[in-house]
């Protein structure tokens, strides 16, 4: 049995920067993480290219740096974008963690340029987003890149080794609680005791939380899940929107189901990767900042909630990944052309396309027999109208794949220090439902732990 003045449970971003927090202010933390090591995380289907072989954890989601060691490392300085932070905080008081948390990814190596700022380009591609019937979101982004922000990881390593316990394929089991207070985590069957504990353990550990919140009869919200595909096309029909803004965050309202649709983890010459959860695959995409390749990425995303007397989006966002990883044998490819045909891509036609898959295993399909009507009307809908915005995107190469399925995690129910009802049990990051991306994970961290050293 240990004792520590506080736990940690996940070392992703919100866990990283809980801990950095902790120790800063001389507290004695354990750092929790059921993956590995930075350098000995490797995902056999990046060496190899034959196929997601399922291990467990996912090397890609699971180890330093959580599923930011092979993420492409986008950091979204804007309040709006990144999660549900401004849910919890006053928008200036977010701003200033926001600014705070940019301040110590650039001093460990993060680059100093900001994309997105660049005031009269910005106005220009609004307008011209207007007029297509989108809405360009203000999105300022630091783009580090996957090789960059694995430098940047390992550097967040070193400074935090030194002051704080790391254990490496140790993953929590439970949280043990006594008259409505926590009393510590159990992990390899012992008790490791705190009077403050933060649990975040990332998207991958969204089942978990789930399972703990019920023993812990702690209330979890679900959060809308987003379903969609993710495009690829050929980097020069995005190049005049990408070179200025590197990422478009742009937003659509369908004419046919008045659904929002909206573009996400745009990845200029990058490439398209899988996505592995316990019992499906989705895609994602990332970029290198050093590599480049001929096509450019995002996905489009279709927000899907549900009231009653069905609320559970997660599973709904599974049964879909599930059915299209059935008929695909894993993820599914389309040409577009193919699509609005209404006739399957096969090999033979995913060849003829000017720049080929960037995911090489993606079997060529039909996404109609996967995606409900709903998503897919949406999804070409949206095409169109981006075509509108940015010439060639509909074009007859334009890739698909799918799924894309965004969890987001049910939310456990925190109050606005982030703490559950049990007291000194707090929440952060993706895995408790406040945040979908580096920035705000990384601030949810911060604030989680500042609440928790007020505790102490
Ligand atoms: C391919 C890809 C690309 C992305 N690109 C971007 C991007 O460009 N910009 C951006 O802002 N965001 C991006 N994201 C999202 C971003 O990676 C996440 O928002 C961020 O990593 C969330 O941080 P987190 O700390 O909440 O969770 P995670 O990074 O998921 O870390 C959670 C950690 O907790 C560990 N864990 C889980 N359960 C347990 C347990 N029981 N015990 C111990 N440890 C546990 C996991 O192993 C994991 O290491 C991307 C994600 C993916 C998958």
């Amino acid at each position: 049995m240990g004792s520590w003045d506080a736990v940690v449970v996940g070392a992703g971003a919100a866990g990283i920067f809980a801990a950095r927090e902790l120790t800063r202010a001389g507290r004695r933390v354990l750092l929790l993480e059921k993956g590995g090591d930075l350098q000995g995380r490797r995902c056999p289907r990046k060496e190899t290219d034959t196929g997601c072989r399922r291990c467990i954890p996912c090397q890609l989601l699971s180890g330093w740096g959580g599923a930011g060691a092979f993420c492409d490392g986008k950091l979204s300085l804007s309040p709006q974008v990144g999660g549900f932070l401004g849910e919890f905080l006053p928008r200036p008081t977010l701003r200033g963690l926001l600014d705070e948390v940019d301040e110590v990814w650039r001093a460990h190596g993060a680059p100093p340029e900001v994309y997105g700022c660049r005031v009269p380009e910005w106005q220009a591609l609004r307008d011209q987003a207007e007029a297509a019937g989108l809405v360009l979101v203000e999105n300022p982004v630091r783009h580090m890149g996957t090789d960059v922000c694995r430098q940047v990881l390992a550097s967040l390593y070193d400074e935090l080794s030194d002051a704080a316990e790391i254990r490496f394929h140790t993953p929590c089991e439970g949280v043990e609680v006594a008259r409505g207070r926590v009393q510590g985590v159990w992990a390899g069957g012992k008790l490791e005791r705190a009077p403050v504990v933060v649990l975040a353990p990332g998207r991958g550990g969204a089942g978990w939380i789930q399972d703990l919140a019920v023993g812990l009869g702690l209330r979890t919200v679900p959060n809308p899940v987003d379903i969609g595909v993710r495009v690829e096309c050929p980097a020069e029909v995005l190049d005049p929107v990408t070179s200025v803004l590197y990422e478009a965050k742009l937003y659509y309202e369908s004419p046919t189901f008045r659904d929002e649709v909206r573009t996400f983890c745009m990845n200029p010459r990058g490439e398209v990767v899988h996505e592995v959860y316990e019992d499906c695959l989705t895609v994602n995409g990332h970029a290198y900042a050093s590599a480049h390749s001929p096509a450019t990425n995002f996905a489009l995303l279709v927000k899907t909630a549900f009231t009653e007397p069905f609320d559970d989006p997660i599973a709904y966002g599974r049964y879909i990944a599930r059915l299209a990883n059935l008929i695909g044998g894993g993820i599914l490819v389309q040409r577009l052309s193919d699509l609005t045909a209404g006739r399957r891509s096969t090999p033979e036609r995913i060849a003829k396309v000017a720049v080929p898959p960037t995911l090489h295993d993606a079997t060529p399909g039909d996404l109609s027999f996967a995606l409900p009507h709903r998503h897919l009307t949406d999804v070409i809908e949206t095409l169109y109208a981006l075509d509108a915005f940015c010439p060639g995107l509909a074009g007859p190469d334009t890739l698909l794949y799918g799924v894309e399925v965004k969890f987001y995690s049910n939310r456990l129910e925190l109050d606005e220090r982030l703490e559950t009802r049990i007291q000194g049990l707090y929440g952060a990051g993706d895995g408790v439902g406040v945040s979908r991306g580096l920035m705000q994970a990384s601030a949810s961290g911060v604030w989680a732990a500042r609440a928790a050293l007020e505790r102490l």
